[in-house]
This record gives structure tokens, C-alpha cells and sequence, in this order.
């Protein structure tokens, strides 16, 4: 038997990342995602859109691929793209950057939060504030940095962190808050007090923000705030977005990170040994999508508002309570109305009993808070209309009566 004696092996049993078998875990999103592959159920799981995007960002890659630019784009990213980042950052939030020095394209926002917490964090005494529910990724990253998580709970309906409790959580061992704004999974957007309040505690405490905003242009109505834009903010902040929502294209995992150079300069260091560079053909069409008119990213807004509104009206009308969202694909619902305790349940019966898919809140959530999640679920509206449509009767029909 060889011997593996990964640092990440403290952690990772403890953060759910290996199933008792002790092999690596399927994510609930893979695991979902073949449920409803096998049973033809609808897939209202796993967040990724059912159409295609803008074509000019189809076609750009194309066109790229066609014209040979198929070999290692620089480490930082294309000039191209970089700058397209940086106009993007200057039309939307007025917030200027130097497109050489503060600027990197990663391997989609994963690798921008792997490489950031890596960079940032790696001893036994740093702590990372995340809000929970959390996607994913951030429990397993800094489980692999070997350092400590510290939720702060977001609590039903509304999911703002409780000002007080916020405070508790952050001291001198904080190195990096972790903030997902517009939020995952809840579709919640943070008031300007919070974010306020964030600035307020990072700077108290000289902790850097890490911002997850890969949701900027699924806000309902009115436009997203980047945490970075706040007084104080910018010389302390990595921003973090991707391609894959705003344009729909979750599959070519190009992401970028964009923050003061010093900052930027280490988690560069560590993202040059993680994949040194990678997407070239894709990274020209993410600078043609970053550079589209306003009038399409009011659109892709009002669509998705559209969809999330018709998704709510139908869980309404089947039962469920819901926590009507502000922003991105999700919705969370209640399901203690339809006379279940557990969300767990109630989503491995799903498929089979009413042919749709959606994924339990526990799958966002440290092992010791289940508890308080638990009868909370959350539903994925990135499908044209009629799907959900679709979904919807079919959940009414399910639960009449
Ligand atoms: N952050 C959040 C909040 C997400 O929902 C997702 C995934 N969809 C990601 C990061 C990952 O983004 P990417 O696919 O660009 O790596
Ligand atoms: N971000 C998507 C979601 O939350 C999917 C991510 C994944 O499959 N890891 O559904």
C-alpha cells in the first residue's frame, strides 16, 4: 500500500470531501445531475443554463479556434482580455484598474478562489470567514489551505448576517472574509449595511476580502454593488467573476480575479503552478461578451428575473414557502408546509415521486449546522420558460392536496 500524506488529508474527512469509503465524494451537483439524466426528471439541481448564449461570444471562440490560437495564452491572460476586464470593471462600477498589474484571467472563478486562499492562507492559526449557506468550493479550498472555516449564518428569509454575530466571528486570526454577493445559494443580495459593516471589520482587523460576484449581471432589479467599491475597500479586496453565467458558457471555465497589485502578485504566483495558463480561443470571445452593449446585460437580467418569478409563483401555488430572491438562478423553498422535516428526503424522493430535481441546502452547509437547515431547499431557475413550466405543473400535480 503506497503511502499518501497530503496536507490535505487533516482536513478533508472533517470538511466532507471523502465519502467513508474514503475515495473522493461526487459533489451533490454531479451526483444530482445523473439522477436526473437516469430518471428524465427535470433538472432544477446543478446551475447551469439549458440555452445558448449571445452569439457573437459563440462565434468569436469559433473564429479563434479557426485562426490558430490554440496554443498557451499568456500567464496573465490575452492583453485583449485583460483590457476587456478592466473597461468592464470602469463602465459598470466605476472602479479603475491598471489592466497589466491588476488584472488576471484564472481557469474559470474556481481556480481565482483556489489560487486566492492558497495565496493568502496556510498555516494552522488562519482563520476564513465564509457566510453559510456557502457554495461549495470554499469549505473544500480552505480545507485544502489548512486553514480554519468560520461560518456566519445566514438565516431564513431574508439571509443577512446578523451584524453582532458578523463582528463575533472576525478577530486578529482573520485572514480572508469570503463574500458571495449576489449569494449563492439563497439569491440573496446584501444590504448596504452589511457591506459596509464587511469593509468596516476587514479594515479593523487588516483581513483581505475575497469576492465571489460571479452572479453581477443576474440582479433583478436596480444594479449590483461590488464590495470593492466602497471606501476602503479596493486596496484590500479581490474581485472574482467568470464567463459562465453571464455569457452561458459554464463549460469553458474562464474566470478572472482583479484587486490591488500586490495582492494580485501572490495569488499570481500560486495560479503560474496550479494551471499557468489555459482557454486561449475562449478568451477572446469572453473580451467580445465583456465588450457587448448595456442593452444585453439589462436583458439577461430581466430574463432571469422573469424565470425566478415564474419559478416562485409555481412552489407557491404547489405549497412550498419561498424566500423570493433578489438575484441569480436560485430560489430557496421551505418544504415543513408539504408536512416534511427533512430536505434530504424530500430531494432523493423528488425525482421518482414528481420528476424534478432540486438540491437539499444541507449540501451548502458545515456538517454541525445541518440542523438549521434543515427542510430548506434549493431550485435552479436557469431554464427557459416552458421547462419550468413544465416543472411547475408537474410539482403541483404532485402535491395537490
Ligand atoms: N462561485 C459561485 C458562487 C458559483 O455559483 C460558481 C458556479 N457556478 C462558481 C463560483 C464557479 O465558477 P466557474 O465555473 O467560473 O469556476
Ligand atoms: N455553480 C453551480 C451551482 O451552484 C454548479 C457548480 C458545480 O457543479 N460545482 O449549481
Amino acid at each position: 500500500m503506497r503511502h499518501i500524506s497530503g496536507a490535505w488529508q487533516r482536513t478533508a474527512r472533517g470538511a466532507g470531501l471523502l465519502g467513508s469509503d474514503g475515495r473522493p465524494r461526487p459533489t451533490i451537483f454531479a451526483e444530482m445531475s445523473a439522477i436526473a439524466s437516469r430518471t428524465g426528471a427535470i433538472n432544477l439541481g446543478q446551475g447551469f443554463p439549458d440555452s445558448d448564449g449571445p452569439p457573437e461570444v459563440l462565434e468569436a471562440a469559433q473564429q479563434a479556434i479557426a485562426a490558430g490560437l490554440n496554443q498557451y495564452p499568456p500567464g496573465r491572460g490575452t492583453a485583449e482580455l485583460c483590457q476587456a476586464i478592466a473597461s468592464h470593471q470602469l463602465r459598470f462600477y466605476n472602479l479603475t484598474l491598471d489592466p497589466e498589474t491588476e488584472v488576471l484571467v484564472t481557469a474559470g472563478a474556481t481556480e481565482a478562489l483556489a489560487a486566492s486562499i492558497l495565496a493568502l492562507v496556510g498555516d494552522d492559526e488562519a482563520e476564513v470567514i465564509v457566510f453559510e449557506p456557502f457554495y461549495d468550493a470554499y469549505a473544500g479550498l480552505v480545507a485544502l489551505s489548512g486553514a480554519r472555516l468560520v461560518p456566519v449564518p445566514l438565516r431564513w428569509p431574508d439571509f443577512q448576517p446578523d451584524l453582532d454575530e458578523l463582528a463575533a466571528a472576525v478577530s486578529a486570526r482573520t485572514r480572508v472574509i469570503v463574500v458571495n454577493d449576489p449569494h449563492n445559494p439563497t439569491g440573496a443580495v446584501f444590504s448596504p449595511q452589511v457591506r459596509e459593516h464587511i469593509v468596516r471589520l476587514a479594515i479593523e482587523h487588516d483581513a483581505v476580502i475575497v469576492t465571489d460576484e460571479v452572479y453581477e449581471h443576474l440582479v433583478f432589479d436596480g444594479r449590483h454593488v461590488p464590495i470593492a467599491s466602497l471606501p476602503g475597500a479596493a486596496e484590500r479586496t479581490l474581485t472574482i467573476s467568470s464567463g459562465g453565467k453571464t455569457f452561458a458558457t459554464t463549460g469553458w471555465k474562464v474566470g478572472w480575479v482583479t484587486g490591488p497589485r500586490d495582492l494580485l502578485d501572490a495569488v499570481m504566483t500560486v495560479k503560474q503552478y496550479l494551471t499557468y495558463s489555459g482557454g486561449a480561443p475562449f478568451q477572446p470571445a469572453m473580451a467580445a461578451g465583456l465588450s457587448l452593449p448595456d442593452a444585453f446585460f439589462a436583458e439577461i437580467a430581466q430574463t432571469q428575473g422573469r424565470r425566478s418569478a415564474l419559478l416562485g409563483t409555481g412552489l407557491r401555488d404547489a405549497g412550498f414557502a419561498i424566500s423570493a430572491p433578489a438575484a441569480t438562478y436560485f430560489t430557496v423553498a421551505d418544504v415543513s408546509p408539504l408536512g416534511s422535516a427533512s430536505a434530504d428526503d424530500f430531494c432523493r424522493r423528488l425525482p421518482v415521486a414528481a420528476g424534478v430535481v432540486a438540491l437539499p441546502l444541507s449540501a451548502f452547509v458545515s456538517a454541525e449546522h445541518r440542523a438549521r437547515y434543515a427542510t430548506l431547499v434549493r431550485f435552479a431557475a436557469c431554464r427557459t420558460d416552458s421547462v419550468i413550466s413544465e416543472a411547475m405543473t408537474r410539482l403541483g400535480a404532485a402535491f395537490a392536496n
